[in-house]
């Protein structure tokens, strides 16, 4: 389930408790997260190591938030970790 607003990022939301925390732009490929005067950025190419994985720790309830470069590519940014490979 994608989360995507009118400027076209995606939003990345914590699997436990749902608040937002960080956000995809697909068409730049980065992805951003600021909280308070900390700002991430991570930006990616398309050389093949899609199994990379960015670990956000929710700042709310420390929930472990995983996801592979090819999710952040395919914008899919809830949901389990799924290693497998299909489009
Ligand atoms: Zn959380």
């Amino acid at each position: 389930m994608k989360d995507e607003d009118t400027s076209g990022l995606v939003h990345w939301h914590c699997e436990k408790c749902k608040i937002r925390i960080a956000v995809i732009d697909k068409e730049e490929s980065e992805l951003r997260l600021r909280y308070k005067d900390l700002v991430i950025k991570l930006n990616w190419s398309d050389e093949p190591c899609d199994n990379d994985t960015v670990n956000v720790l929710c700042r709310r309830c420390a929930w472990s938030n995983i996801v592979t470069r090819k999710q952040l590519k395919s914008g899919f940014v809830n949901g389990p970790v799924d290693h497998s490979v299909k489009k």
